[in-house]
């Protein structure tokens, strides 16, 4: 026989494990704000603030408004890498036009060394199973071939017009985080199917979307999501773009 006083315990334990169960079931939900088709076709206006962006998660990547560089959220921070380079924190009200995130939680993780671009494909190829989305984190030392976009001024042209003024950056044995996603290819036209990787130095000084990439060592982290939440925009751009075409060479050709 239970004491009266630990029935009622373990009740309300189970009653707060109840209530704590919405919040565990978006642990594994990828928000994801506009398409990125509708970046493609030049819908650069900011769409959600970074505010509203951080409460679906604290891992992601994107742009910001007007394509103004690059995205990357680690840790809760939004980090923008404009075209010169340079790291910025970005502030709550700041907008963005095309964002992915998802509270990271880790359910695995294992020790990769010496790797080309293909080859940590073909080694997470076999670590990630079946047609899930999967959020990952490389912590370590990289060789990377980086990039980042000019901030546009209406009228917004493609994406494919743009990343010909991109900015490359090089890096030898770059300490930092890759945050990246690979999605499956059922998201075509609405996100990036396959890899898409972004990077932070440790010293929060460079980063950019990865071009290319060798693996000099690094711990690799992954989150298994089952669960996919599109926001569509209100902005009356999205709303009359054309998102009929088929994108995917452009996209091929704007990614990697
Ligand atoms: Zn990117």
């Amino acid at each position: 026989m239970m004491a009266p006083s630990l029935c009622k315990l373990l009740g309300k334990i189970v009653l707060f494990l109840w209530l704590l169960q919405p919040v565990l079931a978006d642990r594994d939900t990828v928000s994801q704000f506009s398409t990125i088709d509708a970046l493609l076709a030049g819908v650069y206006q900011g769409v959600a603030s970074f505010e509203s962006v951080l409460k679906e998660g604290d891992f992601g990547l994107g742009t910001v408004e007007d394509l103004d560089g690059e995205l990357i959220i680690l840790e809760g921070v939004a980090y923008q890498v404009r075209d010169d380079g340079s790291v910025h924190r970005l502030g709550a009200q700041t907008q963005t036009p095309f964002a992915m995130v998802t509270p990271f939680v880790s359910e695995g993780e294992r020790r990769l060394s010496s790797l080309t671009k293909n080859e940590l494909e073909r080694e997470l190829d076999r670590i990630f199973e079946g047609q899930y989305i999967y959020a990952f984190r490389l912590d370590g030392t990289f060789n990377l071939k980086l990039r980042s976009v000019p901030k546009q001024v209406r009228p917004f042209r493609p994406l494919s017009e743009v990343v010909k003024e991109q900015s490359v950056f090089e890096f030898q044995k770059v300490e930092g985080t890759v945050v990246a996603f690979r999605c499956p290819s059922f998201l075509k036209g609405v996100s990036v199917p396959g890899y898409h990787l972004h990077f932070l130095s440790t010293d929060r000084q460079s980063g950019g979307h990865v071009l290319d990439i060798d693996l000099v060592s690094a711990k690799l982290e992954w989150d298994r999501c089952d669960a996919f939440l599109l926001k569509i925009p209100s902005l009356e751009q999205f709303h009359t773009v054309n998102l009929e075409p088929d994108r995917s060479d452009e996209l091929d050709r704007v990614e990697r």
